[in-house]
């Protein structure tokens, strides 16, 4: 019998029928006799349907207005979830985040949580009833509802999960776990057993869908066994924990990319101390995501500054270098958006060297320029022409052997 927190994205509650399916699966592990605490996001797409509306109403809603109402989405889940629970003999109870005191600070639309009050939880676990929690939301010291960001009911799950030490935390959603690429783009992508906390958020900041980074820095901290599965269908989903059972590492475990990028360059700039935060100042200022920083001399003594960007962000950031170009009296300001970022993941980088020039080797081969490139300890990604994006994917893909389940990475 093991504890368990299982929490349901938004396409495995996206309809009513689905809720149902929902209930029945959780009645499984009830039958079987674990305990389960359940946590849901909204239902698919309702979030952004409320952002839409907010926004229909004002330009600019205020925080702490637009929290109420986005965190409304997962009051209708947290209740239809739980009457269909005890509709199938399964006790359930719902609760809003500042009933299980999921106390946070006071940011709204990116609040962190600051403490859990699993009293009431623990309460409902002893007399066999499941609580269902809404993901997403909080309440800070004053009594305000507040929301953890996008994407923030992994968030939700994971900390619920530390605070009752749980066996395992349980991300159901539509996909059977973590794939050594997007098997949309490679078809003989190949789920993994298992991956490191490490690599899952390298895979989760450079692109992946799965699990939003914060979880996954969340899980890492506090050790929280995480094990994405499939809502729809029984499987062992990927595990992700501390330690990999085998012995040696593979070199490479994934590939993650971003399309959604954008680079800009600033040229001949004077090479004067200040210019990076000159150029970078105002753009975090807005604020803006800024990813990969290159910068060079030239042989006449002016530097170039490139930086991307995430593509939203492209026209704005560029309009706003225009005058900083102007002011630094640098040459000229250039930019390209329809660039893409592929990573390839793995801590057996750590203990192999080569693994940069195999990967640069295997574009070449297939004639794709390499704009940029950046490294970690367990990563390297590198920036192309987005019309490539594909084509490097599945070649990294083959170049590494990801397809196929042995140590030595190829
Ligand atoms: N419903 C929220 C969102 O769409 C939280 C979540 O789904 O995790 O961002
Ligand atoms: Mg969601």
């Amino acid at each position: 019998m093991a504890l368990l927190v299982q929490k349901y994205g938004g396409t495995s509650i996206g309809s009513s029928d689905r809720i149902k399916a929902v209930a029945e699966r959780i009645g499984k592990y009830l039958d079987d006799g674990h305990q389960v605490v359940v946590v849901v996001s909204a239902m698919s797409g309702e979030t952004n349907r409320l952002l839409e509306l907010g926004r229909s109403v004002a330009e600019n809603p205020q925080a702490r207005e637009l929290d109420v109402l986005l965190a409304s989405g997962e009051q209708v889940t947290i209740a239809l979830l739980s009457m269909a629970l005890a509709e199938r003999g399964y006790p359930a109870r719902s609760y809003l985040g500042d009933q299980v005191q999921i106390q946070t600070d006071a940011n709204h639309g990116r609040a962190r949580i600051l403490s859990i009050d699993t009293d009431a939880i623990r309460g409902d676990l002893d007399r066999g009833i499941v609580p269902v929690i809404a993901g997403f939301q909080g309440v800070d010291d004053d009594g305000n509802l507040t929301t953890l960001g996008r994407g923030g009911s992994d968030t939700t799950a994971v900390a619920v999960a530390a605070k009752l030490k749980v066996d395992e935390c349980h991300i159901c959603t539509d996909v059977d776990g973590v794939y050594t690429a997007d098997p949309r783009i490679v078809d003989t992508a190949r789920r993994l057993e298992q991956i490191t906390f490490e690599e899952m958020l390298e895979l989760a900041s450079l692109g992946s869908k799965v699990l939003t980074p914060r979880s996954v820095q969340f899980a890492g901290k506090y050790n929280v066994p995480l094990r994405v599965v499939s809502s729809f269908e029984q499987g062992p989903g990927t595990l992700i924990t501390t330690e990999k059972n085998t012995m040696e590492q593979p070199i490479v475990s994934g590939i993650a990319y971003a399309r959604d990028e954008a680079k800009i360059t600033m040229s001949g700039v004077p090479d004067v101390p200040g210019v990076a935060s000159r150029i970078l100042g105002p753009v975090a200022r807005v604020p803006t995501e800024v990813d990969m920083i290159v910068q060079n001399t030239g042989a006449d003594g002016t530097t170039d500054f490139t930086f991307t960007v995430k593509r939203d962000d492209y026209d704005h950031t560029l309009g706003l270098l225009e005058k900083v170009r102007e002011e630094l009296g640098a040459r000229e300001l250039s930019g390209d958006n329809r660039i893409a970022k592929v990573s390839v993941v793995g801590v057996g980088m750590r203990s192999h060297a080569g693994v940069a020039s195999r990967l640069f080797d295997a574009l070449a081969a297939e004639n794709i320029n390499i704009l940029m490139i950046s490294t970690s300890e367990i990563k390297i990604s590198v920036v192309i022409a987005e019309r490539y994006l594909e084509l490097a994917v599945r070649c990294m893909h083959s170049e590494f052997d990801l397809a196929h389940d042995d140590v030595d990475g190829g």
